[in-house]
């Protein structure tokens, strides 16, 4: 969307193409946002829970939750990319994720197909984790360097103490103890799909081997401008289907049906 600004706002001008996020609000203030962690700021607004949000057609907002994006970045792929983008890039850093590394991603969904991009486009050697062998291929195309079915428990015992970080996106139960055998000595579990139910893993199995779990949801703002600007360097591309607003109901049904491959932005 296109800028009109107060007289206060001195990183945006006139003209910018703009994005806004999840997140569209803070309170400046907290130790959070001090160290540019907005997303964890108890006063953090959102930007579509109670209001219209992306569905309105125009909005006021705080300036400093409006990013200014990177012109090689479409405006169909960089919607996407400030959700679900900056909820997989996040936890690449806060769990520092490193070139050498061997990474893993649960789910080849909206979350996922964007989490095998960053991952590979950072170094990682990749692997791809689906109950889904038929998206094996398109695993690949995103990046990924080996696929395995997640409900295959031969190939789930193969890959025993491979990884050095994984990360899950899937919003289903999943077996967490198989996933932590998977990593290696130092290894780390993200999680930033709300799977129903507990972690239910073995104590044991964290002490020895050094690994930890951890969670994470969305991002702070220093790192959204980053992964925009890693995004737009590294061809990371949101696949998206684009319907007019006025076929919003559609739209919906498809992300009901599970039909929206991966996300669905509805044009103005
Ligand atoms: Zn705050």
């Amino acid at each position: 969307m296109f800028l009109i600004i107060g007289n206060d706002v001195n990183r945006l001008k006139i003209g910018n193409r703009v994005g806004i996020g999840w997140q569209s609000g803070s309170c400046h203030e907290c130790e959070w946002c001090d160290k540019g962690e907005e997303n964890m700021c108890d006063k953090s607004e959102p930007t579509c829970v109670g209001r219209y949000g992306g569905f309105a057609d125009s909005i006021i907002t705080d300036s400093r939750f409006a990013f200014v994006i990177p012109d090689k970045l479409e405006s169909e792929n960089a919607a996407p990319l400030l959700c679900a983008g900056i909820t997989v890039y996040s936890p690449m850093k806060i769990y520092g994720l490193k070139p050498h590394h061997k990474a893993g991603v649960i789910g080849i969904g909206g979350l996922g197909h964007l989490a095998i991009q960053f991952s590979a486009s950072m170094g990682c050697e990749v692997t791809a984790f689906s109950t889904s062998p038929e998206k094996e291929n398109e695993a690949k195309e995103l990046g990924a360097h080996n696929f395995i079915v997640s409900t295959d428990n031969s190939q789930m015992e193969n890959a025993v103490n491979s990884l050095d970080f994984i990360l899950s996106t899937v919003t289903v139960k999943i077996n967490w103890t198989q996933y932590i055998n998977i990593l290696r000595k130092n290894g780390k579990l993200a999680i930033v799909g709300a799977s129903p139910g507990n972690l239910d893993v073995p104590t044991l199995m964290l002490l020895f081997g050094q690994k930890s779990i951890g969670g994470s949801g969305i991002g702070g703002n220093p790192a959204i401008r980053e992964m925009l600007e890693f995004a737009a360097r590294n061809n990371i591309k949101a696949k998206t289907e684009v319907m007019p607003m006025d076929k919003v109901n559609d739209a919906l049904q498809k992300v009901r049906e599970y039909k929206a491959r991966y996300r669905m932005v509805l044009e103005n």
